[in-house]
């Protein structure tokens, strides 16, 4: 397969790219944490374009250790004062179990999977209290970061604010 297809649509791209002295903050001070689901466009769905935001994915959207230092130097260093936590509906990474996830990798890696833990959750909506409370409690976030937990339907494009 190799990357050639997309190397030669980088190439196209890239001459007509213009913002070349861009220094790299979020312009509208958005920081968004969501699924790495392929349905999801965390820019377009709401109106924001190259710049504009910092986007952190993860499976599930969940918060990890990792996505909660992009959230620190976001804030202290990249302009970053709004963070959307965004779930969304059909997601698998809340619609199954490790164990579940687990076999099918097995399956199809043709070797034990039993030791990869990854975080699913079942309990969507708890998880993203859990997460939203973590980032709230932040020392280094509270007081300077609005913090929201999100919800997207991907089968009908809406974005609707739960926590
Ligand atoms: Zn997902």
């Amino acid at each position: 397969m190799g990357f050639d297809d997309l190397l030669a649509a980088n190439a196209e791209y890239a001459k007509t790219f213009h913002d070349h002295e861009f220094d790299g903050k979020a312009r509208r001070g958005v920081l968004v944490l969501t699924c790495m689901d392929s349905r999801i466009e965390p820019l377009a769905m709401m109106g924001l374009g190259i710049g504009d935001a910092k986007i952190l994915r993860t499976p599930g959207g969940f918060l990890t250790s990792e996505s909660l230092v992009g959230c620190i130097v976001g804030i202290h260093k990249l302009g970053v004062n709004r963070i959307m936590v965004i779930q969304h509906t059909r997601c698998a990474m809340a619609s199954s179990t490790d164990d579940a996830i687990r076999k099918i990798i097995a399956s199809s890696a043709g070797r034990p999977a039993d030791d990869l833990v990854l975080g699913a959750d079942t309990n969507q909506r708890g998880h993203l209290a859990s997460d939203i409370a973590t980032l709230r409690d932040n020392e280094f976030i509270a007081g300077h970061a609005e913090v929201g937990g999100f919800i997207y339907d991907v089968d009908w494009g809406h974005l609707t604010q739960v926590l």
